[in-house]
This record gives C-alpha cells, sequence and structure tokens, in this order.
C-alpha cells in the first residue's frame, strides 16, 4: 500500500522551534487574500481567469520578459517545455543528478532518457563535463540552479550555440536570482519556475510558470496548456490541461508584492550565518561569487563526512531546529533510475555533497536570536566532538 505520507510530514515538522515551514506566518493576513477570492467566486472564472493574466503580466514586468505562461506546476513547467521541442522516445536530456525528484520525472514524462552530468562543489553542473556527454540524440540541456545560485550560464549558452541544443532552465529555486545582472530563467528557451507552498513566491497549493524566448514556442505552450484549444470549438493540437487556477493566481498576485522583501531577507539571513559559520573550521561554505546574486531557497552548508553529518543534523533536531536534508540520495541512485544502470561512484561529487549537506531555514520568518540559536547550536556540536 501506497500511502500518503505528508500529513505525518506536517505534523512532525510542527515539532520543530525553528521551522522551515513558515506558513501561518507568512499568510496572517489570508483575509486580504480571501477577499479577492470572494471576486473570484462572484465572477466565477475559476479557469484561466482575469487574476491568472494579471499574474503572467506581474512576472512580465518584474524579469523584464516578453512571454510568460501560467501552469498547473513546476513540473508541468519542465514537461511542457520538453514537450514543446518535440521530445520523443529515444531521445536525451543532459541535466544533473542532483536535483529534486521532478526535473527528472519530467524529462521521463516527456517521454525522453535522463543523461547525468556530474555537479561541482557548489552543487550546480559542472560545464566542464557536458560536451562529453553529448550525443546525436542530445535534444536539450537542462541546468538547475539549485538552491537559487545559477549555473554557469556563459558556459551554458556557449554548448548550446556550438551543437545547435536548447536550453530549458530549471529554475524553480531560483525566482529573482542573477547572473551577471540577468534573472534566472531568462537565459534559455524555456524558464521554468514553480508556485509550491514551500517555494520562494509560494500559493496555497500547486502552480508553475515559464519564461519562454520564441514567440511561436509561446504560442504552442499557451495551446499545450489548455487541450489545444483555440476558442470553445476549435481544436489545433491535442494537449495537456494544466492550468494555474484563479483562486490561486489571487494569492501569487498577492504574494508579489513581498517577493523582494522575501528574497532579501533570504540573503540579509543567510550572509549573517555565512558571516559566523567560516569561524568553524569543521564547516565548510559553498563558495560565493559577486557575479552571482544568490537567492537562498536553501541555506546549505557541508561537513567532512556522513558520519559528522549525521551527527550534527540529529544534535540540531534534538534542539527542534528543523535542520534537514536537501537530498541524501542523489538521482541516478533512486530506485525510479534503475533502468539506466548507474551505480555507486558514477557522480563522486553529487553523493559525496548527499552524504555531507545540511540545510537549515533562513526564511523572512527566522529571526537574529533563532539565527544565533542555529549557530550556537552547530559551535557546540564541534565543541564537544
Ligand atoms: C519544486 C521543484 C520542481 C517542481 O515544482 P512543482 O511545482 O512542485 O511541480 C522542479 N525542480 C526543482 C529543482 C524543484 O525544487
Amino acid at each position: 500500500m501506497i500511502k500518503n505520507f505528508l500529513p505525518k510530514q506536517y505534523a512532525k515538522d510542527k515539532k520543530f522551534i525553528i521551522k522551515h515551514n513558515y506558513l501561518s506566518e507568512q499568510f496572517k493576513d489570508y483575509n486580504l487574500i480571501i477577499n479577492k477570492i470572494k471576486k473570484v467566486i462572484k465572477y466565477n472564472d475559476y479557469t484561466l481567469g482575469k487574476e491568472v493574466n494579471i499574474f503572467e503580466n506581474n512576472i512580465k514586468k518584474i524579469l523584464n520578459q516578453k512571454y510568460v505562461v501560467a501552469v498547473g506546476s513546476g513540473t508541468d513547467a519542465l514537461m511542457l517545455s520538453l514537450k514543446c521541442l518535440n521530445i520523443k522516445e529515444g531521445d536525451e536530456v543532459i541535466t544533473t543528478p542532483y536535483t529534486f525528484y521532478a526535473t527528472i520525472g519530467a524529462i521521463v514524462t516527456a517521454g525522453a532518457k535522463p543523461v547525468f552530468v556530474d555537479v561541482r562543489e557548489d552543487y550546480n553542473i559542472d560545464v566542464t563535463k557536458i560536451e562529453k556527454k553529448i550525443t546525436k540524440k542530445t535534444k536539450a540541456i537542462l541546468p538547475v540552479h539549485w538552491s537559487g545560485k545559477i549555473c554557469d550560464m556563459d558556459e551554458i549558452m556557449k554548448i548550446s550555440k556550438k551543437y545547435n541544443i536548447p536550453i530549458v532552465e530549471d529554475a524553480c529555486h531560483a525566482i529573482l536570482a542573477k547572473y551577471k545582472n540577468r534573472y534566472a530563467g531568462t537565459f534559455g528557451e524555456f524558464g521554468c519556475f514553480s508556485l509550491h507552498p514551500l517555494k520562494n513566491l509560494n500559493i496555497w497549493g500547486d502552480g508553475g510558470y515559464l519564461v519562454i524566448k520564441k514567440k511561436s514556442l509561446y504560442k504552442k505552450i499557451m495551446l499545450m496548456r489548455n487541450h489545444g484549444l483555440v476558442g470553445r470549438n476549435k481544436n489545433l493540437i491535442f494537449g495537456y490541461n494544466s492550468r494555474l487556477d484563479t483562486i490561486q493566481a489571487c494569492v501569487a498576485n498577492h504574494l508579489l508584492k513581498k517577493l523582494k522583501n522575501i528574497t532579501e531577507s533570504r540573503i540579509k539571513n543567510s550572509n549573517f550565518v555565512d558571516q559566523k559559520l567560516s569561524l568553524i573550521k569543521e564547516i565548510q561554505l559553498k563558495q560565493r561569487s559577486k557575479n552571482i546574486k544568490e537567492v537562498f531557497h536553501l541555506y546549505e552548508f557541508r561537513v567532512k563526512n556522513k558520519k559528522i553529518r549525521n551527527g550534527l543534523l540529529n544534535h540540531l533536531i534534538k534542539k527542534k531546529i528543523d535542520a534537514k536534508i536537501h537530498y541524501p540520495i542523489p538521482m541516478h541512485l533512486q530506485p525510479a533510475a534503475r533502468e539506466y544502470n548507474y551505480k555507486k561512484g558514477d557522480f563522486p561529487v553529487a553523493e559525496n555533497i548527499s552524504n555531507t549537506t545540511i540545510s537549515l531555514p533562513v526564511h523572512e520568518f527566522v529571526n537574529k536570536k533563532q539565527l544565533n540559536i542555529m549557530i550556537s547550536s552547530i559551535r557546540g556540536y564541534f565543541e564537544k566532538n
């Protein structure tokens, strides 16, 4: 029996004092959203209603892009992008094994084979290893801007141009992140974003959106998300049903006003933790770069080995700090990947990160006192061990 494991997970996460989940604080002013939703009820424009257009226009303005389409989830944004590129059975998509399940799920449900390239020490794709994996069947390169740090896009764009292979960015962690002053999601043919409740810009359920470069691809995605319909009675292509609910667009539009603050407080908290943890010799921080504005969807650091990591993790959990591992098993070693015949040792950097990484909550509702508690708890662990 496969059970819904989330209710138990939610109950467990509630017991922490310093939490990753901040939704009750974030939506204290939910009445403002409810008032907007009341209007949706009055007009009953539940699917692709007015608020969805407003949301798309808001994102266009913020990212200074021409084509934005709201869809049912971040996973759908990725899957539709790949489908839109006419990917078919047997085609290959290059990405990393250090990502969330959805990246690979989208590639596989689009009909392609995921081809992995190891990551660098900063958890992002190792651009020096991409070219070796390109074959005649490679139909897309799918970089993941892990934790809100943009990949080395100069190099990836060069490879994309040289081989004429389109880029689909997994920017689900990276709204407002920048690389040399350019926003995440605006490099590739498609930039894919998620609105999941625990993403930096979030709603009350599932949703996502895409930034699209070309008008022709934009038109196709507009069709694909709504059955391929051009009007009530005309079906141009057979498509999907992947739409952002109007009610959810109300939530997204409400939060968009706070996005800058959401982002800046994550950056501020992360800089503070960086500075304090840099004084602890057992801790390895991620390398930061002046050219890259990270938005810290996750704040991660590493320790020497798995034993220390698990020891520190348990220590923090005992102190009711919601330290987590994002994620303990890389994609190529998941049971779902068995048919690709990867084995331990194939992607040593990704595997090592999985064994040594820890994430701390740094969102806007973690205060200075809580940051200091986390830092002193980590320091305390290394003093004792
Ligand atoms: C959340 C996430 C997705 C999928 O987004 P959903 O909206 O949950 O479908 C894809 N890739 C990454 C890296 C993510 O973190």
